[in-house]
């Protein structure tokens, strides 16, 4: 594939590359990646038992995700298309210490040449970044081997998303810049089924993560409105 015809919006990939720089810091724009951080590094983790799997996480960006498996015991390998992230991520480990292999690639380059090869695949907050999600998906189900376990994250698509995830997030609690999200890249939970049924996957399991303004925390639980994650299983 030619860079033109890649599976990759390079305005959305210069988003996250202008804020590379901020991405270990808890107080920036990356604080809501933050505070979900142990939620859905728990929710894989009792899934699957994260300890001594390959995990390979699709979109790490700065490494939140990734180095989070790896502190539990992973052997993780984390892709993603922005340049400046991925040197954020290997800078942190001299920090941590921990170990993940970070490549630049798209998931659907990495899925031909590693087929099958990952105990788990995680792709959060990712696909409503990309032109075709679809495509994303379906590489993620080729990375994983068969028994494997997949993990997606994304933003819902309805009023209520809309409210929370653009006007609240971006406009009245400043929490990130304005343009992060398009709402018309949103995802609706029926709509991830249907890309994972394409791919023949399994989905076993839908949750919510639902941010509290008041308390400002999240909490997983059945509300799928905003934030979801979806668990699926290669047969
Ligand atoms: N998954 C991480 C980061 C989410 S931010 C986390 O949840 O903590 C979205 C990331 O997706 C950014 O780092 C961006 O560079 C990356 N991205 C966007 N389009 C991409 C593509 N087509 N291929 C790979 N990575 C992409």
């Amino acid at each position: 594939m030619t860079e033109a015809t890649l599976n990759v919006d390079q305005h959305e990939v210069s988003k996250f590359e202008e804020l590379a720089h901020r991405w270990w810091d808890p107080h920036s724009e990356f604080k809501p990646l933050h505070d979900i951080n142990p939620l859905r590094l728990d929710f894989v983790d009792r899934r699957v038992g994260l300890s001594g799997k390959q995990v390979l996480d699709v979109g790490c960006g700065g490494g939140i995700l990734a180095e989070s498996m790896a502190v539990r015991g992973a052997r993780v390998t984390g892709i993603d298309m922005g340049e400046a992230p991925l040197s954020v991520a290997k800078l942190h480990l001299l920090e941590s210490g921990a170990e993940v292999d970070y490549q630049r690639t798209t998931a659907e380059a990495f899925a031909a040449a590693n087929p099958g090869r990952f105990d788990v695949v995680t792709c959060m907050e990712m696909l409503e970044h990309v032109p075709d999600p679809a495509s994303v998906v379906e590489a993620c189900a080729r990375l994983v081997r068969p028994g494997g376990h997949l993990f997606f994250s994304t933003l819902n698509r309805n009023p209520k998303s809309f409210l929370f995830a653009i006007v609240g997030a971006e406009y009245v609690l400043n929490m990130l810049p304005r343009g992060t999200h398009d709402y018309a890249k949103f995802i609706r939970p029926s709509e991830l089924e249907s890309w994972t049924r394409a791919a023949d996957l399994e989905l076993k399991e839908l949750a919510g993560m639902t941010y509290n303004p008041l308390f400002r925390n999240y909490s997983l639980g059945h509300d799928l409105s905003v934030n979801y994650l979806a668990h699926c299983i290669r047969p």
